[in-house]
Parts: structure tokens; sequence; C-alpha cells
């Protein structure tokens, strides 16, 4: 099982003797943060996680972020999308969604797990299950790539 190290590379870089960076927050995983969020119904409306739609403004709903946030959600426990997003998720856009690099396939299996590990069922989760099961990098040097350090 991949696993997504959440480590920033650039905190030390960017304190000073007058500014200080501090990292918060890195442990807690991505659904972690979001059933946090599900607690805020502000939050919930206006939660802003795309930058691939045409209207910046708000989450296109259909991009691989904005799939993936909303299986958070559920994950979470949520039974429906928030309003932040123009619609509720189809378990086709699971299908749909491009899994470019090992990254994305490990923050979507460690959904997964977070659900199973709370006891959610949803139509959903066979759906990702077999995205993660047959997942191949489109160029298998892209992954030899990411494993040695070059490509990200
Ligand atoms: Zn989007």
């Amino acid at each position: 099982m991949l696993q997504v190290l959440r480590v920033s590379v650039t905190d030390h870089l960017m304190t000073g003797d007058r500014f200080a960076v501090v990292h918060d927050g890195a442990g807690f995983s991505r659904t972690d943060k979001i059933a946090a969020i599900m607690k805020n119904s502000l939050a919930c409306k206006t939660l802003k996680v795309c930058w691939a739609g045409a209207d910046q403004s708000e989450n296109c709903g259909y991009c691989e972020k904005c799939v993936r946030t909303q299986l958070n959600f559920s994950a979470a426990g949520a039974k429906s999308s928030p309003p932040c997003f123009p619609s509720e998720l189809d378990v086709n856009d699971i299908r749909r969604i491009q899994i470019n690099n090992k990254y994305q396939l490990a923050e979507l299996a460690s959904i997964l797990a977070y659900a199973r590990e709370h006891g959610v069922s949803a139509p959903w989760m066979p759906v990702l299950q077999d995205r993660l099961t047959t997942w191949q990098p489109v160029d298998p040097g892209v992954l030899e790539r990411q494993v040695n350090g070059g490509v990200r």
C-alpha cells in the first residue's frame, strides 16, 4: 500500500529570524480534516478546493480533486455532497477521473481505508476499489521516475 508523506519541504526555507512557519495538521489525513469541516455549515458552503474549473470562484464538481473531496465527505459519513459542490457525486465520476500518479492513488486509497475503518458502506466503495486495483500509470516510466524522485 502506498502512503503519502505529509512533510512540507519549504517550511524551513520560508522561515527567517523574524518569521516562523509552523507546519500544523500534518498528523491528520485529508478525510480527518474534512470530518472537522463537516461540523461547520458555513465551511461546507464555502469550501474551495478546485483549480480546474472555468470559474475559479467555485468548485467545478467534475475534476479529480472535486471528486476526491466529495469522496472525503462521504468517507467521513456525509450522506450527500456539501453545498460547495454543484451536484451530487456520481459513481461514474470515479470511473472517469484520471489518476495521474502514485500520490493521487495513495490519497484515494486512504479515503477508502478511512471509510472502511469507520464502518461506512456506500455504492462508491467497490467502484473506487476497482479503480485502485486496476490502476496503471499511463507511461510506466512515470512511476519509476516518481519512485526515484524525478517527476512529481
Ligand atoms: Zn473541480
